[in-house]
């Protein structure tokens, strides 16, 4: 192996779930070769398959060309491997590449009551996400926008259980649920914001509300990005989310 050898041949895929079926083409009705264990590391190339629009990776099982469904599997980006907190703003994950599932960062606080939209929940973000987040959102209050947190730090074992759910209820080409290890809000620097009522949570038709405006043109200045765009769904492999911002730091 020499310096230059691309870092995307390096790092396996590895499966998290219990068990992962191994297939002689990109077709879950084809009958299996064989099941890989929970952890099974492999290498491969990642295809969407156009007819039914789930992801697979093509592989290699016992010498013969082969095909695994997305769904079981996770990548850690090596730069994601730390002994403390990855610093904020060179984080790696997308669709591609994912976290060690018990990454959880050390300097997680709760986002402050009053911009909770649900008090029992305590919503934590990292104290430098947090600081940016309460700037924000009371410079939106200011201007007589009431901005609030539904979601923000999560687990990788929670992140399994959104995802399974996601996948048993909307099959498994579903593109709002990330992978355990690929989403976001493991990282402690991304929040989901709502309206105060909530009515408007998750939807696309958030980002025509006032809240959804305000941050549109104003999170930048307090380094947050909205990570999936309508026109970055074939690059990002999610949805378009008005509601999900990320602390890139400053
Ligand atoms: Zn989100």
């Amino acid at each position: 192996m020499t310096a230059s050898t691309p870092i995307e041949t390096t790092a396996p895929w590895r499966v998290f779930s219990a068990t992962a079926s191994v297939y002689p083409v990109a077709d879950r009705q084809a009958v299996p070769l064989g099941e890989l264990a929970s952890g099974a590391e492999l290498f491969g190339e990642y295809t969407t398959n156009p007819e039914t629009d789930e992801d697979w990776l093509k592989t290699v099982f016992d010498d013969k060309s082969a095909w695994v469904p997305r769904v079981h599997l996770y990548r850690i980006h090596p730069h994601n491997v730390t002994e403390g907190n990855i610093s904020v703003g060179t984080e790696k994950v997308d669709r591609w590449w994912g976290l060690p599932l018990d990454y959880e960062p050390d300097d997680l606080v709760p986002t402050p009551v009053k911009h909770r939209v649900e008090l029992k929940r305590d919503f934590p973000v990292r104290r430098a996400t947090a600081e940016a987040l309460v700037q924000m959102l009371e410079a939106a209050l200011s201007d007589g926008i009431d901005i609030r947190v539904t979601s923000a730090y999560r687990s990788g074992e929670y992140q399994t259980r959104l995802y399974t759910n996601a996948i048993s209820r909307d099959g498994h080409s579903q593109r709002y649920s990330a992978p355990p290890g690929h989403s976001e809000h493991q990282l402690g620097t991304c929040v989901d914001l709502t309206d105060p009522d909530d009515k408007f949570s998750f939807t696309e038709a958030f980002h025509d509300t006032l809240q959804g405006r305000w941050l549109e043109k104003n999170a930048g200045r307090f380094a947050f990005r909205r990570s999936y765009y309508p026109h970055n769904v074939k690059q990002t492999g999610y949805i378009s989310e008005p509601w999900h911002w990320r602390y890139w730091g400053k």
